[in-house]
């Protein structure tokens, strides 16, 4: 099995600079606060004014709304200790969810301010800062800013189910040091029933297309119970295709019936050996560069 180091990897102290430091990110600020008018930071594109705080599907304001933040050891092996920080809400509705109290706000979060979360990151002493949630996709005008307060030289991982608008995209752009994707289906069919969205595969698919040209990608695919033939295999011959070896996927097994799954026969129990052998027999089949 190969496992290809991504060149994020070379940008350790006494290497080149962070993205975000040489990215205009005044002009983004500038545009990313015209979205916000009108918000289509993700494909839902609610058109909210959330400057007003009129809520959008995701109920995110004008404000940063952050549950915790520490040095996470448990991510990809080459991106860790990694300085996460978990945003509120999402704009998904996963049945599943694995952390369903930070994205279907049962927790109470904690304002910050921008230069506050930019001193916070300043003084961590990981690898990357990692942005996730729930999902930072609404949180983007507000991580920008906090880059701009950001002294340390640090990587940016956007850690993402990927259902950014491409005006967000753009935003993102020279940016980003690593996109961590959480890629979930392999058709709409299954996206709508279990994530409540809509257009799920031309969206995501595009996203990670764009992020692959923008910089490094890793690719996560938690596998489902049931959803190996509809939803691993195009996934994994999406990746085949386009990207060959020149991403790294990580196929998850840790799957649990969290949330609402009891509510699905189909992932109202947790993955069999066999589905997740079957998962990853086929990835190697297609010659993809992945971890388990
Ligand atoms: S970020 Fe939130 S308010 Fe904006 S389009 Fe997405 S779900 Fe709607």
């Amino acid at each position: 099995m190969k496992r290809a180091i991504p060149n994020y990897l070379r940008m350790l102290p006494g290497d080149a600079k962070p993205r975000f430091k040489s990215a205009n990110l005044e002009g983004k600020i500038r545009r990313a606060s015209e979205v916000l008018k009108k918000c289509e930071l993700c494909e839902r594109k609610c058109g909210v004014n959330r400057n007003k705080e009129e809520p959008g599907f995701c109920k995110v304001g004008k404000e940063l709304l952050v549950t915790s933040i520490f040095d996470h050891w448990g991510e990809e092996p080459f991106l860790v200790p990694s300085f996460t920080i978990f945003f509120w809400s999402c704009t998904f509705s996963c049945q599943f969810c694995q952390n369903w109290s930070i994205s279907q706000r049962f927790e109470i979060p904690r304002k910050m301010k921008e230069k506050e979360l930019a001193k916070v990151i300043d003084n961590c002493n990981c690898k990357n800062v990692n942005f996730v949630g729930g999902e930072p996709t609404p949180y983007l005008p507000f991580v920008l800013k906090t880059l701009k307060y950001v002294k340390k030289d640090i990587p940016v991982v956007w850690n993402s189910n990927f259902y950014m608008s491409k005006k967000s995209m753009n935003l993102l752009k020279g940016v980003v040091e690593v996109y961590l994707s959480d890629f979930k289906y392999g058709n709409d069919r299954c996206a709508e029933r279990l994530s409540k969205v809509s257009n799920y595969f031309e969206v995501v698919s595009r996203n990670h297309l764009l992020a692959k040209k923008d910089s490094e990608l890793v690719i996560r695919h938690l596998v489902l119970p049931s959803h190996v033939k509809c939803c691993t295999k195009p996934i994994l011959d999406f990746i085949a295709k386009n990207f060959k070896d020149r991403v790294i996927v990580n196929v998850m097994q840790q799957y649990r019936p969290e949330y609402k799954a009891g509510e699905y026969p189909d992932i109202s129990r947790s993955l069999t050996i066999e589905e997740f052998e079957e998962a990853v027999s086929y990835a190697e089949k297609l010659g993809l560069n992945f971890i388990r």
